[in-house]
């Protein structure tokens, strides 16, 4: 089955402690895109600004990505992002964020998109998020990503999102913004009586942890030594998770599980390096020899 996603697309410029690299691809959209594409066709749904190489755009559709839905805007600029992580390489700082193109961007699905099943509103202003939803025609599952950003200046819509989707994805600390529990099971417990069937809390380095009404899963980070750059670690996880996932078409338990740890081993390849650069290097078998691997780490009796 398809996938649709809707965020954006940037150029980012990203320091670590020991390197820094300036204006590479970037955004939540395009991680998300190109970790799902191991998985299933995507349709991708953004904005772009004159500056964006087309050697970007054929790069999504070398993967199998669609990009009829990509609008490229002559005479305006990318949003862009910089950020700078602590030595920790888990927490980072927010240096510097431009929305440009992305801050008046009014998406229009092509017809060819709009009975895309499975629809992820990766990291993007919860308006946007909200009228690509719109435009989709009995989607089997809908899941939204947050920042923030939008839990604190665009709280309103955000949370009338929340009422219209199935899943949402976001960070430990935004759970803990958006309900104002400390305690990372009753926060997940609060975003479900937002009106979501289930959330799924990335931990960074800690792994993940998913819950339903019924159900709850837990998850470690794949263990890797060569951490080089976490920036987009959280949408090649849910590119992950949603690409298995449509590709099953089944939303059972037993396949979210699954899905939860492909998210987790594609999320622990993009890591390795800046950008897209490790992704760009892997295929899918290399997934599935880590998804062995992790098996045997997780294990017990
Ligand atoms: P992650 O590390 O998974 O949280 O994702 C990082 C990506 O999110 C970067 O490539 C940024 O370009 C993008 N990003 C940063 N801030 C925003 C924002 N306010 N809205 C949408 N995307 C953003």
């Amino acid at each position: 089955m398809s996938l649709l996603v809707v965020g954006s697309i940037a150029f980012d410029s990203v320091e670590t402690p020991t390197e820094r690299r300036d204006n590479v691809i970037g955004g939540s959209a395009t991680y998300f895109s190109y970790a799902a594409s191991y998985f299933t066709k995507v349709n991708l749904v953004g904005v772009v600004g004159g500056d964006w190489p087309d050697a970007h755009t054929q790069l999504l559709e070398e993967r199998n990505v669609d990009t009829a839905g990509l609008v490229k805007v002559d005479g305006e600029q990318t949003f862009n992002w910089t950020g700078k992580y602590l030595p920790n390489m888990n927490d980072r700082e927010t240096l510097d964020v431009n929305l440009n193109v992305f801050g008046t961007f009014d998406p229009v699905l092509p017809e060819s998109y709009k009975t895309t099943p499975y629809v992820f509103l990766a990291n993007g202003m919860p308006a946007i998020q909200m009228k690509v939803l719109d435009q989709v025609e009995s989607p089997k599952l809908v899941v939204a990503d947050t920042m923030d950003l939008w839990i604190n200046e665009h709280r309103d819509s955000l949370l009338d999102l929340l009422k219209r989707i199935d899943g949402l994805v976001l960070n430990d600390s935004e759970a803990k913004l958006l309900t104002g529990h400390e305690n990372l099971v009753s926060a997940a417990k609060a975003v479900l009586d937002l009106g979501v069937s289930f959330v799924v809390l990335k931990k960074g380095e800690h792994g993940a942890l998913y819950v339903s009404a019924d159900d709850m899963f837990v998850l470690p980070a794949y263990p890797t030594e060569a951490v080089k750059d976490p920036t987009g670690a959280g949408d090649s996880f849910a590119g992950g998770m949603m690409g298995y996932l449509a590709s099953v078409d089944d939303t059972s338990a037993a396949s979210i599980r699954r899905a939860l740890v492909y998210g987790t081993l594609v999320a622990s390849y993009n890591v390795e390096d800046f950008s897209l650069d490790k992704m760009r290097e892997i295929e899918k078998s290399d997934l599935d020899a880590r998804f062995e691997q992790f098996q045997s780490l997780v294990n017990f009796t």
